[in-house]
């Protein structure tokens, strides 16, 4: 890496644009470019502007009070510039790490304050040009510009401000800026990670709430589901069993209504029947006149017999007075036999007279009668014997007589029982009719009475499911309105259920569950959506941020020991090559570096926290203390020496922070002004030495210096109070 080119415009008094070529004289050799002048011609403001142009920010080191002071500022024959431009162009040819072969870095400042930074005429941030140099191994402050008083500025400097210049030099800028930026960054993270955690806090109980509350609404909504699920099969299950017994007692109910019906009419028509036979059968006049003919028959039989007793009476006194007898049929025997069928008729009377007949009894009477009648007519139509002795004529006649007439009666009286035993067959015959009738009737109405108990029977068992459908629709309407209308089609889905009734404790639960959990806001759920979508957003970031800040720590504690390492290595170089500029310088005596450990530190309560290394424990380096002891002295305290002795002791520093880790370039200025000829001799030598690996733009009035110089350039002030650029090949000068 070397300095190709620095282009100015506006900055100081370089009003116009002037370009400085810096031309190495080969890899090996980076050579050295002095740019000499007259006081106050312009030569620190060349300096000035590679410092500005490397994004020096202290407008102290720039000599300046504020931004503006930079740009130039007009003179009484020039007007002023309106920006300030500078471009510094390094060539890459040995730091393959950074991609660009050739870098192009400018700065630009305009009077509005306006500023501007590009690498190759892209822009660029601040940031990124401080670690671009830094990769390319160039200090923005301490050390790859060193100006005027800064070679005595080391000396006088704390031990910490010490070590900060140490620290760049040995080329741990880019490692600090890395550690830093990583800090900035863990910072940052923390930050982030703590406002992440609080918004966490916040958030958690909040979804914690809704959480449960979204437990509530997903239980809510199972056991809507169950209550749904429960209800379908209560109502459907519970009205396909009232539909159902509902139609079935209907049926049953007019089934037993028809049939009553029926057998009430089929009665009626029976007691129709009965009336009219009733009506048809009244007691027979016939019958009366019979019997009475019969009994007629009887009473003239009667006083027949008595006349015939009589007579008898009369022809037995004659018989007994004449011993004529007839004893084929004692009249007391006819008498006897005839008032026994008369006492047996009576009866017979009776028994048909009586509200219920009893046919067999009067049957039996009748037989009993025809036999009676039958052997007494046979007996009496017995000849008589001839009396012994001649009856009286006109008994006898009489006798005959009353025997005919008796005959004819008999004869009658047989007639008219033959008569009335042939009209008892034909009333028996109606009678059998009126009581089969009659038994059929009180059938009947037994049958209808049946039928009307089962019609009332199925009216009770009607009523009951009708109360119960009321009470069935009256809930329902309680719960479910809309699914009466659709209650039929329900009943078919679910069919019937067993143990119906069983279901209703625990939908009576599953309700009361419900209006425990009671009605939740249909918001819960979005907010619930919200705050998890945050909470895990929250909960991935403060992840993310932990395992960050992980990261970073390691990275910080890699640093820290790449930082202690390198740091500790190149202090030990540092130290070497001081003694050995020093011998160098003073021709002789003795130099070196020391360590000081850190300062505790007080935390926010004032305690001491002592400043060790992360990973190590070891105690931090706090600072860089010199001792040097010139040739033939014992002092060591560096406030003790000389104006020259210091700049000697500052040169050896400066030279073993450039031996020890070669920068790319490095601008000197007027660093040998307080150097007496023979070491600004030495100084050029040393110079020359490390121009094989460091580009040197040595600002110098030193005549030794400048024939090191293998380019001269000569900067004037023109009466219009700019600088002015005069190259000079060393060659021309030395011709
Ligand atoms: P010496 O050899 O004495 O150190 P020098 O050649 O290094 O001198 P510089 O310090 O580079 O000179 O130049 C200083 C000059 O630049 C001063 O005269 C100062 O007035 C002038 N100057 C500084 N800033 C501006 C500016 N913004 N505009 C115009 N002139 C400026």
């Amino acid at each position: 890496m070397y300095l190709r080119r620095l282009e100015l415009q506006g900055f100081k008094t370089f009003a116009q644009k002037t370009a400085l070529e810096f031309h190495p004289q080969s890899k090996a050799r980076r050579g050295l470019t002095g740019i000499v002048g007259p006081n106050g011609s312009g030569k620190s403001n060349i300096a000035d502007a590679i410092r500005w142009v490397m994004g020096e920010q202290s407008m102290k080191l720039l000599r300046g009070k504020k931004g503006e002071d930079v740009i130039f500022s007009g003179s009484a024959k020039k007007a002023r510039s309106g920006f300030a431009e500078v471009s510094l162009t390094l060539v890459n040819d040995d730091k393959p790490e950074i991609e660009l072969s050739e870098i192009v870095v400018t700065r630009r400042l305009y009077r509005d304050g306006k500023s501007e930074y590009e690498v190759n005429r892209q822009a660029a941030k601040h940031g990124e040009i401080v670690l671009l140099l830094a990769q390319a191994g160039l200090g923005q402050r301490t050390y790859s510009v060193i100006g005027q008083g800064m070679v005595d500025a080391v000396l006088v400097a704390s031990p910490s401000e010490r070590k900060e210049f140490f620290d760049e030099a040995a080329g741990l800028r880019p490692f600090q800026l890395k550690r830093h930026q990583a800090m900035n960054k863990l910072e940052t993270s923390k930050q982030n990670l703590s406002q992440a955690e609080a918004l966490l806090r916040e958030i958690g109980p909040r979804l914690s709430t809704l959480e449960r509350q979204m437990k509530r609404l997903l239980e809510r909504s199972s056991l809507e589901k169950e209550r749904g699920e429960l209800e379908r099969k209560y109502y459907g299950g519970s009205w396909h069993d009232i539909w159902g017994n509902l139609t079935k007692v209907q049926t049953d109910v007019e089934r037993a209504r028809a049939s009553e019906s029926k057998l009430s009419s089929e009665a009626k028509a029976l007691e129709a029947e009965l009336a009219a036979m009733e009506k048809a059968v009244p007691p027979s006049k016939e019958f009366d006149n019979l019997r009475k003919s019969l009994d007629d028959i009887a009473d003239q039989r009667a006083s027949l017999r008595e006349q015939q007793a009589k007579l008898e009476a009369r022809v037995e006194i004659a018989r007994a007075k004449g011993d004529t007898a007839w004893a084929a049929l004692p009249l007391s025997k006819i008498i006897e036999s005839v008032e026994e069928s008369q006492k047996k008729l009576n009866e017979l009377w009776k028994v048909l007279e009586s509200a219920k007949p009893d046919f067999a009894r009067a049957k039996s009477l009748v037989g009993d009668l025809r036999a009676r009648h039958e052997s007494l007519v046979s007996k009496l139509q017995q000849p008589a014997p001839e009396p012994a002795s001649k009856t009286d004529p006109k008994i006898a006649k009489d006798l005959d007589e009353v025997a005919k007439q008796m005959g004819e009666l008999v004869k009658r009286a047989a007639s008219i029982q033959a008569e009335l035993d042939g009209w008892s067959k034909k009333e028996e015959g109606k009678r059998a009719h009126l009581f089969e009738t009659q038994r059929k009737l009180n059938q009947k109405r037994t049958e209808a009475q049946q039928a009307e108990r089962k019609a009332n029977e199925s009216a009770v068992e009607l009523a009951r499911w009708e109360t119960r459908r009321d009470a069935f629709l009256v809930e329902l309407r309680q719960h479910q309105p809309d699914w009466e209308k659709t209650l039929n089609t329900l009943a078919q889905e679910v069919g019937k259920v067993d143990g119906v009734e069983g279901l209703l404790p625990r939908l009576a639960k599953v309700r009361s569950q419900l209006e425990w959990i009671g009605s939740i806001d249909p918001e819960t759920e979005k907010e619930h959506g919200e705050a998890k979508t945050r909470f895990d957003f929250l909960s991935t970031q403060t992840a993310d941020l932990k395992g960050a800040i992980a990261g970073l720590e390691t990275v910080i504690e890699e640093l820290d020991e790449t930082i202690r390492t390198r740091s500790e290595t190149a202090f030990h170089a540092m130290d070497r090559e001081f003694g050995k500029f020093f011998k160098l310088l003073f021709g002789g005596g003795e130099a070196k570096l020391l360590q000081l450990e850190a300062e505790p530190e007080e935390d926010e309560e004032g305690n001491l926290i002592e400043r060790d290394d992360r990973t190590t424990g070891r105690q931090e380096v706090g600072g860089i203390e010199i001792q040097a002891t010139p040739p033939g002295k014992r002092l060591k305290n560096i406030a003790l020496l000389s104006g020259g002795e210091r700049a000697l002791t500052s040169i050896a520093l400066i030279c073993s922070i450039m031996a020890t880790n070669p920068s790319p370039f490095v601008v000197l200025d007027e660093v040998d002004a307080a150097l007496d000829e023979a070491n600004s001799k030495k100084f050029a030598d040393i110079l020359s030495q490390l121009s094989d690996k460091t580009q040197f733009v040595v600002v110098t009035h030193n005549r030794a210096t400048m024939q090191q110089a293998s380019v001269l350039y000569g900067v004037t002030l023109t009466d219009d109070g700019t600088s002015q650029l005069l190259s000079v090949k060393l060659e021309d000068v030395l011709k």
